[in-house]
């Protein structure tokens, strides 16, 4: 077949063309899968982990100890430390708030190794959403990882202890490895910018086997 030098030129700016285009997707699709996986093969079972409660200064005592009794009916090993200040590097001063992301830099550097941290505090708390760059949360925490933190700031009050725990039993099962569930009933629902917390009744039994395998008593 004679083809002619300019169409042969044609042809493989083509395939050069597509080959950045299936580069390009291939890039966003891993890009997605890192932004929004929760790597349940990395979450190590440690018989002799315990969780320990780091409040920040402000923090109710007292709700803290029923929110404590709370967890240790699912898991029980719970520790309460005493109360430390706020770390100055992680205020975000445009909105007068303190970034998750570095609360859980923080705590992770106070974890023993058979540690998770749960830190609490009254303030709000924000992290990078996508292409949001400071989105308010109620809870922020490492899938899987040895930290995570509950803001009060933003819980309906009038039920506030419920909601407490309910956002701190969500983090701590992405800590353990769990990730979001799409039972709306489930702990691990995704609260996407909302607080749906009054609507969730308990681990599904999805999430539940899960923490099972790692010495959850949830069966
Ligand atoms: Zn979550
Ligand atoms: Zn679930």
């Amino acid at each position: 077949m004679n083809i002619p030098p300019a169409a042969i030129l044609g042809r493989y700016r083509q395939a050069l063309s597509n080959i950045s285009i299936i580069m390009r997707l291939i890039y966003l699709s891993l890009l997605t899968a890192l932004l929004f996986s929760c790597n349940r093969s990395k979450a190590k079972v440690d018989k002799d982990l315990v969780l320990k409660i780091q409040p920040f200064i402000g923090t109710d005592l007292n709700e803290i100890n029923e929110v404590a009794d709370s967890i240790r009916k699912y898991y029980p090993k719970v520790i309460i430390a005493s109360p430390v200040k706020l770390p100055d590097f992680a205020f975000y001063a445009p909105r007068g708030r303190y970034r998750a992301d570095s609360l859980l830099k923080f705590l992770s550097g106070l974890a023993k190794p058979n540690e998770t941290l749960i830190g609490f505090t009254t303030r709000d708390i924000s992290t990078t959403n996508g292409a949001i760059a400071d989105w308010g949360v109620m809870g922020l925490g490492k899938c899987p990882g040895n930290s995570c933190v509950v803001s009060t700031f933003r819980l309906n009050m009038t039920k506030g202890k419920n909601q407490f725990f309910k956002v701190a039993i969500h983090e701590l099962g992405h800590t353990m490895g769990l990730p979001h569930c799409p039972n709306p009933e489930c702990f691990m629902r995704d609260a996407e910018g909302g607080n749906p917390l009054d609507e969730e009744k308990g681990f599904c039994p999805k999430c539940k086997k899960y923490l099972h395998n790692q010495n959850w008593k949830v069966l």
